[in-house]
This record gives C-alpha cells, sequence and structure tokens, in this order.
C-alpha cells in the first residue's frame, strides 16, 4: 500500500494511462512489448516471483498462459519508466491451498502454485505490513487486488441478470443483453480521530490483535456527505457529540474495495457511550499516552494501528504536531 510517511508529497506512483483504454489496438501493442509485466492475482492473493532480493510481483506476461490463462485482464498503466503493466485474474484452480488459520483479522491462507517453487502467494496485508515489495509495487497491487476482486464478483449484470462481457482493457463490464454497463465500486470509509484539547478517543473492535486501539471508522452512507458520516460514526460509536471536521489524507484500502478518507474531528464533549456491539472498548487517550501508543511503550503495554494504516499516521500527526479546526 502506499506509504503515508511521505505526507505532504503527492506521489503518483504509476500512470494509469486511462486515455489508452478505449483503444485495443493499442492495448494489444502495449501488451506485445518486450518490457511488459503482468501482475497476477489468484483467489485475492497476489502471486509474486520468490528471489534471492525477496518478492518480485511483475512477472513477464508469458506466466498467464504458463497457469493456465487468465479469467480477466486488465491494462493498469505504465511505470515511470514506460513499461507497460497488467493485471491478470487466474482462475481458482491454478493454485491449492493448504492450509488455512486465518482469524478475521488476517488473511492466513497457504496457497501455492504446484509445481512452481520459484512463485509465492502473500496476501497485501502481510506484504505491505512487512514492506515486502517496493512502494510503487505496492501501490499497483492495491489497484490489482481490488479490481480483479471486483471482477471475480460482479460477473452478472445487476439489472437483469444476465452474464456481462469485459470491457475498456478492464475498466468496466457491459451487459449484452439489456445494454447496462458497470464501473469497479469504490467504497469510502471515514476513519477520524476524534479529539478534545488535550486527548483523543480510540477504540477496539472484538476482531483486532490484542491490545490495539486505532481510530473510529465507517462506510459512507449514499447521500451522505464526508463530514457527516465522520460526526454520525463517533455519535454511533461513541455517543460523542461533534462539530468541525478537518480533512486529513486518504489511503486505498482493497479488502475488499474501500477508500479510507482521514479525517480529525472536534468533539463537543468527553462523555462516551460506547456501543458494544461494534466495538469492544472505546476511550480517551492523553497526549502522552498516544505517543507511548506509537513509539511502543504504553505503560499497559496497548499498542497503535501499523504503520501501513492510516490510523496510524492520523494519531502520529496529532501526537507529535498541532490540530487546528477552522471555526
Ligand atoms: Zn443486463
Amino acid at each position: 500500500l502506499p506509504s503515508l510517511e511521505g505526507l505532504g508529497y503527492v506521489v503518483d506512483y504509476f500512470d494509469r494511462g486511462s486515455y489508452r483504454r478505449e483503444d485495443p489496438v493499442e492495448v494489444a501493442s502495449l501488451r506485445a512489448r518486450e518490457d511488459a509485466r503482468v501482475l497476477l492475482i489468484a483467489r485475492e492473493m497476489p502471486v509474486s516471483r520468490n528471489t534471492e532480493k525477496g518478492l518480485d510481483p511483475l512477472l513477464p506476461m508469458s506466466e498467464i498462459a504458463a497457469l493456465g490463462g487468465a479469467q480477466v485482464e486488465a491494462f493498469l498503466g505504465l511505470t515511470p519508466a514506460g513499461a507497460p503493466i497488467f493485471i491478470a485474474l487466474l482462475p481458482d484452480e491454478a493454485v491449492e491451498q493448504r492450509a488455512d488459520t486465518s482469524d478475521g483479522f488476517l488473511d492466513r491462507r497457504i496457497l501455492v502454485v504446484p509445481g512452481r517453487e520459484d512463485l509465492k502467494l502473500v496476501d497485501l496485508r502481510s506484504i505491505a505490513a512487512g514492506g515486502l515489495v517496493t512502494q510503487d509495487q505496492g501501490a499497483m497491487l492495491a489497484a490489482a487486488k481490488a479490481l480483479m476482486n471486483w471482477h471475480s464478483r460482479h460477473r452478472f449484470c445487476s439489472n437483469c441478470g444476465s452474464p456481462t462481457e469485459v470491457a475498456v482493457a478492464g475498466w468496466r463490464r457491459d451487459c449484452p443483453v439489456c445494454k447496462a454497463i458497470h464501473f469497479p465500486r469504490t467504497d469510502p470509509v471515514v476513519i477520524m480521530l476524534a479529539v478534545d484539547g488535550d486527548a483523543c478517543l480510540l477504540g477496539r473492535q472484538p476482531r483486532f490483535p490484542k491490545g490495539m486501539y486505532s481510530a473510529l471508522a465507517g462506510f459512507v452512507e449514499p447521500g451522505e456527505t464526508i463530514e457527516a458520516a465522520v460526526r454520525r460514526e463517533v455519535r454511533e460509536e461513541a455517543g460523542v457529540a461533534c462539530r468541525a471536521v478537518q480533512y486529513f489524507a486518504s489511503q486505498p484500502w482493497p479488502f475488499p474495495a474501500s477508500l479510507m478518507i482521514g479525517c480529525f474531528v472536534e468533539a463537543e464533549s468527553r462523555n462516551l457511550e460506547v456501543d458494544r456491539v461494534e466495538l469492544e472498548d472505546a476511550r480517551w487517550f492523553s497526549r502522552e499516552e498516544a505517543v507511548a501508543l506509537i513509539e511502543g511503550r504504553h505503560p499497559d503495554g496497548l499498542l497503535a494501528p501499523a504503520s501501513m494504516a492510516i490510523a496510524h499516521h492520523l494519531l502520529k500527526r496529532w501526537a507529535y504536531k498541532a490540530v487546528t479546526f477552522d471555526k
């Protein structure tokens, strides 16, 4: 996933070349180029080459046919060096599941490509948390996973139920019967740090790793503004009324298709009424405690979210720098 360490810098890791998608002849010529590479997704997990230097998710185009052909192909864009990048969704049968110890928070399926010791399937959360690929490769994998997840779950027209066809180099599905066109979806999620002077509000869901507290979050509903969603979620989950909302930064979160919209919000009081269905706990943390969480030395052993997550950076920004609200 794109790192937020460099906040303040706008980094576009690759050129989506969206104007090229409409022309099948151009897409085919890009695909035929020697420097073209493909990101492979199988059962929602990236397939990478396991090299001495680490994971390499950018594979030769010939791997698509070698692994049984693609169910869906998409043109992702061009690297800064100009190399065309494609995405391919492999059939489920291309990989074998050896074990599954997933715990609802982490994807711990053990998937292998039979007969291909050189290939390794590692879930994207582990790739991001472990910094197992470069930043630009992480950004490409986030797009690849989200797009292929959409394709694998939208094979039929939501209007008439007919099978749909892949169009526009993998960025649309068209219904040949009712002519409806379907675009890949991105689900906006607000994630916010409610603050009141020298305290911030964090909560934990039952599925979180032990001791981890994070910023509250929730989906934006149809017809709702980001600001209203931020205030609603804090009120619903913690019973805290809020005022001004300040946008911070955003992060693609392809689990399966969210865009996390990070905000600060000014709380009206510190009175809590925690929704115990949504949250196991929510509480206020002082600035000193927030710093201790980030630095991994909280006296009660409590933990901040990992640095791959925008919640970590919301907390860090507030803990080390002032956050002001426009009145
Ligand atoms: Zn249809």
